[in-house]
């Protein structure tokens, strides 16, 4: 193929999926089940990877850190997920634009578009197969919260994964998501990324963190589809 090609990384959770508590609901479950106590104090996830998450609770609960304990509970979260999939839906849900934009680009020869996000790879499955999106990614260009605690980090999984595809360079790589933690990992990476005020975060808040692309939701698929290309591709607008 000639022409600018893109790799186009999700965001899960608050770009795609709102979700309602469930996340929070899964990890008690899961703490109780690998520990056999509860699980005390909010779980705050907002954008965090799931090993860093998981990291901050053993060592809220005094539990040593070690790759077993953080495992123990990592397998219990993707149980208690698997066990209550069907659920999911009625707690979560899809944002507006979300389907037709992951349509849109999934149709588009010149993008390959995978997920980054924060979620265990086999909870970030559940998901996206409870909302029927997930034969709309390519699995194997994505990165996982059980890749590394940093989500910056996980960039670099997924660009070397999507070799297999094609190298991607920094420019042709972008980020979609909802926080100053997306922004933070693709300023570090020193990719592009597009945010969605469809989160927690402002608009101001991801101005603040960093994006020069922030768009009040996915719903206008033109906007986005310019913003996603950039300078990738002049006159893409019109397109
Ligand atoms: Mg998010």
């Amino acid at each position: 193929m000639t022409g600018p090609e893109l790799l186009v990384l999700w965001d899960i959770d608050g770009t795609l999926i709102a979700g309602r508590g469930f996340g929070g609901l899964m990890y008690r479950e899961a703490f109780r089940s690998a520990f056999g106590r509860e699980l005390k104090g909010p779980v705050d996830l907002g954008g965090r990877t799931e090993l860093d998450v998981i990291a901050e609770i053993l060592r809220r609960h005094e539990i040593e850190h070690t790759e077993q304990t953080s495992q123990l509970l990592a397998d219990a979260l993707a149980s208690s997920f698997e066990s209550r999939r069907a659920d999911f839906p009625d707690h979560s849900d899809l944002l507006p634009g979300a389907l037709q934009a992951l349509q849109h680009f999934a149709d588009d020869p010149r993008v390959h578009q995978g997920v980054l996000t924060a979620n265990l790879k086999s909870v970030a499955r559940i998901k996206l197969e409870e909302f029927g999106l997930a034969h709309l990614v390519d699995w194997d260009t994505s990165a996982f919260g059980d890749d590394h605690a940093d989500r910056a980090e996980l960039v670099t999984f997924a660009r070397k994964r999507a070799q297999h595809v094609r190298v991607f360079t920094p420019d042709e790589v972008v980020l979609i998501g909802d926080t100053p933690h997306d922004v933070y990992a693709a300023t570090k990476a020193g990719v592009r990324v597009v945010a969605v005020a469809t989160g927690r975060s402002s608009t101001q808040d991801l101005r603040d963190a960093g994006a020069e692309a922030v768009l009040g939701s996915l719903a206008d698929l033109g906007e986005l589809t310019w913003q996603v290309w950039g300078r990738a591709a002049p006159g893409n607008r019109e397109a």
